[in-house]
């Protein structure tokens, strides 16, 4: 359309790759200039106490301030994707343990911060040594500090995953499988991975009041998570029924836009 009327053009898939080459070599220079000039923030999600709404700790998402335009704020799903594939999501993830950690240090009243990982940050076998070292340097208990991966990145990256697991564990970080459930496959699995948290992936959470299977879902697997004695919490809760179903099927904690927002500022619970 841009070139007039009356004539046509044949699409060729590859004017999409070059494109998405093109736009992913932006995002990595953005990436680099957003490190470089600080302009990465944290904003905090409340996780609460399910029976009670009372917040037991906070969740970290990254933000970053828009270059383009200072006022406003980018969110991760723009740029998280292109960190992935280009690897640029290493640098960020450690920024943001640095930030986590250095908040709770800040913050001694605070129970806990989960941050993020990404599966090409815990591919990296140096990863578990450098965040005890950070812990160390800050003074920071390591159960404060909760790492959530996503159940989809444990699962494609299996050994790495059991391994980075395992490690934090014996740091004594807490460790959380994010998104759990996507895959029902999963179960096999919670054998290998000794995540102290399984987060019920907000799928599951949604429609919960009317869809009858996803309640049979998310009571399995609060059951199995019992059984092995780990913690649940339920993402995107978006109403009040909701919460109480959630509290009367036994999960421990749930987060989302009922309960509260991320914000920029907290303070300890
Ligand atoms: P996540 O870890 O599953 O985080 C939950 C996302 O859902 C957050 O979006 C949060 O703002 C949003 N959310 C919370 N409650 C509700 C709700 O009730 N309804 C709806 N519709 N959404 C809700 P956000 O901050 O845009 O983050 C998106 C994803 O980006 C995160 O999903 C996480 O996978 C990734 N991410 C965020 N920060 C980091 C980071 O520092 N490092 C890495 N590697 N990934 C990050
Ligand atoms: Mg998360
Ligand atoms: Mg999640
Ligand atoms: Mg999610």
């Amino acid at each position: 359309k841009r070139s007039g009327k009356n004539c046509w053009r044949i699409y060729r898939p590859d004017l999409d790759e070059s494109a998405q080459v093109l736009s992913q070599l932006a995002w990595n220079d953005k990436i680099q200039a957003a490190l470089n000039e600080d302009r990465l923030v944290l904003h905090f999600q409340g996780v609460h106490v399910a029976s009670t709404r009372q917040i037991s700790h906070y969740e970290a998402l990254v933000r970053m301030v828009d270059p383009d335009n200072p006022g406003s704020l980018l969110l991760p799903s723009s740029f998280i994707p292109a960190a992935e594939r280009t690897g640029r999501i290493v640098d960020i993830d450690r920024w943001v343990i640095r930030a986590a950690i250095s908040k709770l240090a800040g913050m001694p009243g605070l129970p806990g911060l989960a941050v993020n990982v990404s599966a090409r940050s815990f591919d990296d076998p140096t990863l578990a040594g450098k965040i005890r070292a950070l812990l160390g340097e800050f003074g920071v208990e390591p159960r404060r500090l909760i790492i959530e991966l996503t159940e989809t990145a444990a699962l494609a990256n299996i050994g790495d995953s059991e391994r980075f697991i395992d490690d934090l564990r014996k740091l004594g970080c807490t460790v959380c499988l994010d998104d759990f459930g996507v895959g029902f496959s999963s179960f096999a699995y919670l054998k290998h991975l000794s995540a102290d948290v399984l987060k019920i992936d907000g799928m599951f959470i949604r429609n919960l009041l009317g869809n009858r299977e996803d309640y049979v879902f998310v009571r399995a697997i609060v059951e199995v998570a019992r059984g092995l004695g780990k913690k649940t919490v339920a993402e995107f809760v978006g109403d009040e029924q909701t919460l109480a179903l959630l509290a009367e099927i036994g999960v421990d904690y749930a987060q989302g836009y009922h309960l509260s927002f991320p914000i920029a500022e907290i303070s300890a619970p």
